[in-house]
């Protein structure tokens, strides 16, 4: 078998990783993972044929030549050469978890944290068991500061996570009803994020914490965290903030009881005045000037489907198709209701993996929606169709019927707010909006 030093010397020769054989660097390791529906064992062969230097599989029939590294788990083969490799590493990881905001809030930090240091940021989503080492090892030598997003399903999750990242720094943005399938609950939501917390205690971090925030409250204390950084609307925070505007893009003041200052962004979303004095506060940390960090947050352009506000030929478009659950579903519609607008509609689609909760979280969603002074609301999917017979709105099942009723029927001068589960896509609506 082949010990992850071998691993580490083979991969310092090139730097490169893939998982694809779609999309093989040249010259890189190519790790043969497993998952419901393939063997990437089965790949390997291709892989090295399409450039790939070195396949590490495990399974022992498909090796056939010394280009073939066998391993007893290919998947923690990975994670372990990740670990090794942050081990050479010796610069602050500040991890971030949450229940919403992650992905926006690690863009936000990095965008501060770039005007001052070479960052290194975590692509995209890339935030799971897989995700994590890969941007660990993505890592190069010349990074000063990297930050890395930590997402979870389950149990135990984070804790893994935090072995293979080792953050020096943790957040965890919020806790809310996200995954509560597989986490158990909101309680088990609490357990679950909790271990990036249990993590900074044991190893000496530092955390930053919104003090607004009494779950994170308490469960910095059932942690028994020392090494606290705190951010939100009261005096006695290291950054104290307050939300200016959100009408429609968000302004903050904020002060780190220095200097008063101001900024202005182009996100929308009322939700993201957490996120972005989250980013203020890691600036300030790292010993930013009140200027840099607000010039990061200002040029910061969301493009990633996360509370983007968009101009169509025919309305303004809140898009925000990139996912959802009831606690950003719920903040979403909260921010719709108090933009000004001449019209407002909302199309909003079925929120995944809610388990036994499923049916009264998009109840609850429903009934808000109604409540939120909207021109009109379509609801797409089955578990937002059990709602059908109310005339407040329109039903779907899928985003094709809604497609066929948006020709039909051109929504003009409106603002809308597109928002449903990754698996919901939405964005195939934006065409006919
Ligand atoms: P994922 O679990 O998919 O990685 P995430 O935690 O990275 O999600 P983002 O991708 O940053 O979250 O944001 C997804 C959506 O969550 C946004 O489009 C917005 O609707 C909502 N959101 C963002 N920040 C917050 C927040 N602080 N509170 C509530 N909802 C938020
Ligand atoms: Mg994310």
């Amino acid at each position: 078998m082949i010990t992850t030093e071998i691993l580490y010397a083979h991969f310092l020769e090139n730097l490169q990783i893939s998982t694809d054989t779609r999309n093989i660097i040249k010259g890189s390791l190519f790790f043969a993972l497993k998952g419901d529906h393939f063997n990437a064992n089965e790949f390997a062969a291709q892989a090295l044929e399409n450039g790939a230097s070195f396949a590490i599989i495990d399974e022992e029939k498909y090796k056939i030549s010394d280009r073939y590294l066998l391993v007893e788990d290919v998947l923690t083969s990975l994670q372990d050469l990740a670990r090794h490799h942050r081990n050479q590493l010796n610069i602050p990881v500040i991890g971030l978890t949450g229940s919403n905001g992650k992905t926006t809030s690690k863009e936000l930090v990095n965008a501060v944290l770039a005007e001052r240091y070479k960052t290194f940021a975590t692509f995209g989503n890339l935030n799971n068991h897989i995700g994590v080492p890969l941007s660990i090892l993505s890592i190069r030598n010349d990074v000063e500061v990297a930050i890395i997003e930590m997402g979870a399903n389950h149990q135990k999750e984070i804790e893994l996570l935090c072995t293979i990242a080792q953050p020096t720094h943790g957040i965890i943005t919020n806790v809310g009803m996200a995954h509560l399938d597989g986490f158990g609950g909101f309680e088990g939501v609490k357990k679950g994020k909790a271990e990036l917390y249990a993590y900074l205690k044991k190893t000496n971090g530092y955390t930053f914490i919104n003090r607004d925030n009494s779950y994170l409250m308490e469960m910095s204390t059932a942690a028994g965290l020392n090494k606290l950084i705190f951010y939100g609307t009261e005096t006695g925070n290291t950054i104290k903030g307050q939300l200016k505007s959100s009408d429609p893009f968000i302004e903050v003041d904020w002060t780190n009881h220095e200097e008063e200052s101001s900024v202005k962004t182009h996100l929308t979303g009322s939700y993201n005045f957490e996120n972005i004095l989250a980013a203020i506060c890691i600036g300030d940390f790292f010993d930013m000037n009140p200027e840099s960090i607000n010039q990061g947050l200002a040029n910061y352009q969301p493009k990633n489907n996360r509370s983007q506000l968009t101009k169509t030929d025919r309305n303004t478009v809140i898009c925000d198709f990139y996912n959802a659950n009831p606690s950003s579903m719920s903040a979403a519609l909260n921010n719709i209701s108090v933009l000004t607008a001449d019209q407002k509609t909302a199309i909003l689609g079925d929120m995944f993996e809610l388990g036994p909760e499923s049916a009264i979280q998009h109840e609850l969603i429903a009934k808000q929606a109604f409540e939120s002074g909207l021109n009109e609301i379509i609801f797409i999917g089955k578990d937002f169709y059990a709602y059908k017979d109310n005339t407040k709105a329109k039903f779907f099942k899928t985003p094709n019927e809604a497609a066929a009723y948006l020709q039909e029927n051109p929504i003009k001068n409106n603002m809308i707010l597109l928002k449903g589960s990754r698996g919901m896509k939405l964005e195939s609506l934006l065409q006919y909006l």
